[in-house]
């Protein structure tokens, strides 16, 4: 079978990949399948689900499939390591979909490749349920990221740390698998006309305009950290908290990628850390922006030499890039809150608010999603209030004087009810895939093959902004539903 596969990234340097294909399996079954995706990049959804077993598995690949491994290296948790690539991963070949965009179809836990290094080459299946999941939920959400067309189990055991698991391989596509560590990788073989290579192919694929600038590196560098700067935004918006941000894990067309030890909060907590591996913190929750902007700086030293012959200068005009990146995630933050705080107007002392309301929030542990969400029923029915105050109720004088000025300051505000309560549903979820329900319906179906919680989860997850018929997936959990560590599992 031909699924229109092109294959731009092997025209890349040799350095940067390296052929090799799929291990077949013992017995691929599709367990779970993206019709929506698939009919998005143009694919006979039906055909392509009814063989997905085979093709995705390596052991009847799409007769246009030229599998390859991508080199990259990177930063991970600081420390730089040269040589990572797909350890466990293969290209397949770039789909276009009905809009003309190219995407990469790849799976991932389809056996070892030359950058394997100690590993098997493989995956569990709870972990690429997880990724399918959380990934459907993100784009549900409005947030860029990867996408998941399928899971395949393979019908073989992975082992790891706690013995034995199901394996599966997950089918994602990508607007492309650039990183910031494709780039480490070439700079740092000293690969001068490799990085030329990636600068152009990055600003082909997805910055065009960035051709026509004086210094086309300049563009590309200012380009993707806006891209960043708005992903960042919106992962803060949903509570979601990365958990890997190493340079290898951020894609440069500015989505999402690498769903690991990912998760989103419950209770509000801007220190918050949920991946066992995150010792110092490092990617805890209110720290995204100034790690994203660690990474970009890394991505930028490996352009330097292509931004200015003199180094000093280069340096220069690339600070100035990233210097106000911080500054340029609160205001788009900011610009988020302020629809959820039902106002259409901006006053300099909406920051002020904001901030409050967040600092309550973090004093009384109360739930992120459920707290904004609510403050919609406020504008309609002022009793409503002693709801906020149940939420918030480790400083009730505070909340009092908050909720005085926030009703002051929608006085000042043009939206009429209907409006701003529309708006304000618009910008804050009432369901979110929260961690205990992720990690239930993740056991269900890898310990006893019960895949009925993650359909459920599944779908509650794709209307994200509406009010779900099951309360199940609003509630927060109970004290002791709470999850506090997560896991690679890789
Ligand atoms: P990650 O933590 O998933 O971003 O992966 C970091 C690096 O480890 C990448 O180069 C992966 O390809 C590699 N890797 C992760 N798990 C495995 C595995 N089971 N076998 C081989 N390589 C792996
Ligand atoms: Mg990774």
């Amino acid at each position: 079978m031909k699924l229109r596969l092109e294959h731009s990234w092997a025209q890349l340097p040799p350095l940067m990949h390296t052929a090799v294909a799929p291990l077949p399996v013992a017995a691929p079954q599709c367990i779970v399948f993206n019709n929506a995706l698939a009919t998005q990049l143009g694919l006979d959804a039906r055909a392509v689900e009814a063989h997905a077993a085979q093709l995705f598995s390596g052991n009847a690949l799409p007769d246009d499939a030229q599998p390859l491994a991508m080199a990259y290296a990177g930063h991970q948790f600081g420390g730089f390591s040269p040589q990572l690539g797909d350890g466990r991963a293969h290209l397949l070949g770039e789909l276009r979909d009905l809009q003309g965009q190219r995407h990469d179809l790849h799976l991932k836990g389809s056996g070892r490749t030359p950058y394997s290094r100690g590993g098997d080459g493989r995956a569990a299946l709870g972990p690429m349920l997880r990724e399918y999941v959380i990934s459907v939920a993100m784009y549900a959400l409005g947030i860029p990221t990867t996408r998941s067309l399928a899971v395949i189990s393979t019908g073989e055991a992975v082992l790891r740390e706690d013995g034995p698991l199901p394996g599966a391989i997950l089918v994602r596509t990508a607007a492309s698998h650039l990183r910031v560590g494709s780039f480490q990788f070439a700079a740092s073989r000293g690969d001068g006309p490799a990085l030329r290579a990636l600068i152009d192919y990055t600003i082909t694929r997805h910055y065009p305009d960035a051709a026509h600038a004086e210094v086309p590196a300049l563009a590309l560098l200012q380009q993707v950290t806006e891209r960043q700067a708005q992903l960042i935004a919106q992962w803060l918006r949903v509570g979601f908290v990365h958990g890997v941000m190493n340079t290898d894990n951020m894609a440069l067309s500015g989505e999402t990628i690498d769903y690991g030890p990912c998760a989103f909060l419950d209770e509000y907590d801007a220190r918050k850390v949920f991946s066992s591996i995150d010792h110092q913190g490092r990617y805890a929750f209110g720290n995204q922006s100034l790690l994203a902007q660690w990474n970009l700086a890394r991505f930028a030293e490996t352009l330097l030499p292509f931004i200015a012959s003199d180094e000093r200068k280069a340096e220069q005009l690339a600070l100035d890039v990233l210097d106000p990146f911080i500054a340029r995630v609160d205001d788009l933050y900011l610009q988020t809150m302020r629809v959820r705080l039902g106002l259409a107007s901006r006053e300099e002392g909406d920051a002020a608010l904001v901030r409050q309301l967040l600092s309550l929030m973090q004093q009384s542990a109360a739930d992120y999603t459920l707290t904004l969400r609510s403050l919609a029923d406020l504008v309609a029915d002022p009793e409503a209030g002693l709801r906020l105050q149940s939420m918030l109720p480790a400083d009730p004088h505070g909340t009092a004087a908050w909720l005085a000025a926030w009703r002051v300051r929608l006085q000042r505000d043009p939206l009429d009810t209907t409006a701003r309560r529309s708006q304000m549903h618009s910008m804050s979820p009432a369901v979110i895939p929260r961690n205990h329900l992720v990690e239930a319906a993740l056991s269900q179906a890898s310990l006893h093959g019960d895949l009925q919680p993650f359909e459920a989860l599944l779908a509650a997850v794709q209307r994200p902004y509406d009010e779900p018929a099951d309360s199940l997936f609003t509630t927060p959990p109970a004290p002791q539903e709470r999850v506090r560590r997560t896991f690679c599992g890789t």
